[in-house]
């Protein structure tokens, strides 16, 4: 059976990059019906705090990923990678190396004025630890194929290979006992039963030193793909500079859950010329040989597109109760039951016309307002004393109406209109205006209905001359 696997290391934030590997890994195994786990790679102690690492939980969690066991803590497994260090010395597929740190940076000055990559030199491969010198604490290093080659058949890059003379003899453990990158990711990998290993494009080249390192161990070699990195729209690695990186701004800038999903899964990889892929049809399709082998490109205005159509799609309850927060934090201060009705009442309107969150709470704050209105400057423009008395004239007509729905009435004032020789967008406008405060709403019948008879007649009444 499949099992994939997200390692990420906590950084204050699930990253965008990050989230799309992790999307990945779980539509990777939830399409083979296998098993995806997660593992925090929290050897960077400083880094790796209580809230880091909620905060790439809450991201995960909030992306409806769900993991089929608890999570690895690569930290608390640093014994058995030492203890794995240990027996490559002892199947002599390892050895100590007591080079000092004065010799080390001897290596590094020679490389860097010969123009090349820093090399350890193999000084202590096969030489005996009884020559040590005193008072240097050994680490452990890989023995590792001087000739040949190291070959990874990866699902995404295709063959790539690297010739062993340009692989040095890598450190397994420091000398203060504690492992490298490389030996926590290969022993937790294989320790987890990890079948394949989805991944950034920026671990490629770490990949050969791993498969020596498989190698040595006899262990199982995983399947590899790794996917090339999300660029920002100028074609430059994603950074900060081209906007938000962590998950969390992403739902804080009011995209749903679904579509930054659907966006991350379109981002690298393609199912013909599909747009919108819902999830249990990228379960059904999601294939590794899909993954592009390109940088994407992030495309704002496209997930834009992607989160309107969710939107309107989502449930009105829900949009209610995530768009909720967002007004109250705009009124500084809790929302009435009467704004609570009719934000949801009102929320096929609303959520028509919205690409985010954000922007249902800013259309949506109306609704919340009392009177008397605060109009806002070009509302205010618009009830000119023309206005106010045609207004006045459409109020007398409202009251008589013996039906009010927004039919009835758009109805009448298409009638007075007419009568009036006026077009309906110079009665409509100011109706807006009077109703709303605001120059943008949803439809104005729509919301006059909502509002009922008597609010709407006293707002009208409120401007009218
Ligand atoms: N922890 C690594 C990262 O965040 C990933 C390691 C891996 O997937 O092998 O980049």
């Amino acid at each position: 059976t499949v099992i994939t696997r997200f390692a990420p290391s906590p950084t204050g934030y699930l990253h965008i990059g990050g989230a799309r590997t992790a999307l990945f890994n779980w539509l990777y195994s939830r399409h083979h019906k296998g098993k995806v786990l997660l593992r925090i790679e929290d050897t960077d102690r400083q880094r790796s705090t209580e809230a880091a690492i909620s905060a790439i939980i809450d991201g995960l969690n909030w992306l409806g990923l769900d993991f089929d066991a608890a999570p690895v803590f690569q930290f608390a497994r640093a014994p058995r990678h030492a203890e794995v260090a240990r027996s490559l010395l002892e199947k002599g597929r390892a050895y100590y190396c007591y080079c000092t740190p004065a010799e080390l940076q001897a290596m590094r000055d020679q490389a860097k004025a010969e123009g090349k990559p820093m090399r350890y030199n193999g000084y202590w491969r096969d030489r005996d630890p009884r020559e040590a010198p005193p008072g240097v604490a050994p680490v452990i290093r890989l023995k590792a194929p001087q000739s040949g080659e190291t070959v990874v058949m990866d699902q995404v890059q295709g063959e790539v290979r690297v010739g062993n003379e340009q692989l040095d003899d890598m450190v397994l453990l420091r000398g203060d006992g504690t492992p490298t990158y490389m030996l926590s990711v290969v022993v937790d990998d294989h320790d987890m039963a990890i079948t394949h290993v989805i991944r950034g494009d920026d671990h490629l080249t770490n990949t050969f030193r791993q498969v020596q390192l498989y190698q040595a161990l006899d262990w199982h070699i995983p399947t590899f793909a790794h996917i090339p990195l999300i660029h920002g729209p100028d074609g430059a690695k994603l950074s900060k500079r081209h906007g938000a990186l962590g998950v969390d701004a992403y739902r804080d800038m009011g995209y749903l859950p679904e579509a930054l999903r659907n966006y991350l899964l379109r981002l690298g990889w393609a199912h013909g010329d599909d747009e919108i892929i819902s999830t249990e049809q990228a379960i059904e399709w999601f294939d590794l040989p899909a993954v592009g082998r390109s940088p994407s490109r992030f495309d704002f205005a496209k997930l834009d597109n992607l989160n309107g159509h969710y939107l309107r799609l989502a449930d009105n309850a829900r949009l209610a109760d995530l768009t909720l927060p967002r007004i109250e934090k705009r009124l500084g201060g809790p929302a009435d039951a009467q704004g609570k009705q009719r934000l949801l009442a009102g929320m096929n309107g609303l959520k028509e016309r919205a690409k985010t969150l954000e922007q249902l709470a800013d259309s949506a704050l109306f609704y919340f307002k009392s009177r008397p209105l605060a109009f806002e400057p070009k509302a205010q423009a618009l009830l000119t004393p023309g206005a106010r008395t045609a207004l006045a004239a459409l109020m007398n007509r409202f009251e008589g109406l013996p039906e009010w729905s927004a039919a009835t009435l758009e109805a009448a004032t298409r009638t007075y209109a007419q009568e009036a020789g006026i077009k309906l967008g110079d009665v409509a406008q100011p109706l807006r205006a009077a109703l709303t405060g605001q120059t943008t709403s949803p439809p104005i019948f729509e919301v006059a209905a909502l509002f009922g008879r008597s609010e709407t007649l006293a707002r009208i009444k409120d401007i009218a001359a």
